[in-house]
């Protein structure tokens, strides 16, 4: 499996097939999911807690450590994709329409090379 052979609909399904075979569905509620994918964002966060953004980006080059970064932000998709399945949520049409509204709030002459918030352009 990768990026480019693999389509949302079977990553959905190979996680739906995992979370019933073990008749977990009972624990997995959007208001648990979501819950799951912060506790796992925050354990990616831990392996760049008081790195500067130099450090953060050698962080790959320890093989060890690039494998367990990998490990989190896979828990953090799998949640996630799990959140969007359980919520009836098109993934492919809420990314789209989503990254419509940041164009319409960050136009290209307003925010190329900063990092300001919509509100402050
Ligand atoms: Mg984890």
């Amino acid at each position: 499996m990768s990026d480019q052979t693999t389509t949302i609909a079977q990553i959905k399904d190979n996680i739906r097939s995992f979370v019933e075979e073990r008749d977990w569905q009972q624990f997995h509620s959007p208001k648990n999911l979501s819950m799951a994918i912060a506790a796992e964002a925050a354990e990616l966060m831990e392996h760049f807690l008081w790195d500067d953004a130099d450090q953060s980006r050698k962080r790959f080059s320890d093989p060890q450590k690039a494998i367990e970064i990998r490990q989190e932000i896979a828990d953090i998709l799998i949640y996630t994709f799990e959140f969007a399945d359980e919520a009836g949520i098109d993934l492919t049409e809420a990314i789209a329409q989503k990254l419509e509204k940041n164009a319409q709030n960050y136009p290209v002459n307003k925010s190329r090379g900063n990092c300001l918030k919509y509100t402050e352009l």
